[in-house]
């Protein structure tokens, strides 16, 4: 299936420790040809990089937004533009998590076991302001969350216990090599069986 998406120019993704990926970032409120570009640069980005989201502070900018182009539970692709994104978990008896895998892109390579709930709603407006709204289960329901978190100054290791978070971040280091400073414009040493499900 094609992308409903224009495509652009790939960027060098931001890592976590950079001061753009650890704080509130900016809301959108220019909807105009420079969010249009960011846009693009994004999927063409994430396509670059193999993952299934990608927010605009992992390209270095400071504002609220996020892509995604993620398999719902059957499988089906969902793709969309979020800005300004808010979420709305499950709470009480609906609320049931779900122990998966997750990694991101902007500590390539490391996956560990995350726990969050596994369905997730999200509102926003897409990149020319108009209101959008996204929900699901699986691996939707992380990658929502995960974006989301992003736009808020959140990584993943922020949510994980002390001992998984050193477990993650012993994983990246040993793989750092494996990905060049301006990676994904510059591919990563290519290695056979890669997991590649991070946003
Ligand atoms: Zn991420």
């Amino acid at each position: 299936m094609v992308s409903k998406y224009e495509r652009g120019s790939v960027r060098p993704i931001t890592r976590w420790g950079t001061e753009v990926m650890h704080h509130l970032n900016q809301p959108v409120t220019e909807f105009g040809p420079e969010l249009q570009t960011l846009v693009a640069d994004m999927f063409s980005t994430m396509d670059a990089a193999e993952g299934v989201g990608l927010a605009a502070n992992q390209v270095g900018v400071d504002l609220q937004l996020f892509i995604f182009d993620c398999p719902d539970k059957d499988g089906n692709r969902v793709e969309g533009v979020v800005c300004n994104p808010v979420i709305e978990l499950p709470e009480g008896k609906d609320r049931r998590l779900d122990e998966g895998d997750e990694g991101c892109l902007s500590l390539p390579g490391a996956f560990t076991k995350c726990v969050r709930p596994d369905f997730a709603k999200v509102t926003g407006v897409d990149e020319h302001g108009e209101p959008v709204s996204y929900e699901g289960t699986g691996l939707l329901a992380r990658c929502l969350q995960h974006e989301t978190d992003h736009t808020q100054g959140t990584v993943f290791g922020d949510r994980l216990s002390r001992k998984y978070r050193k477990r993650l971040f012993n994983e990246a280091e040993e793989l750092a090599s494996d990905y060049p400073e301006d990676w994904p414009i510059t591919p990563m040493v290519a290695h056979e069986d890669e997991e590649v499900s991070a946003n």
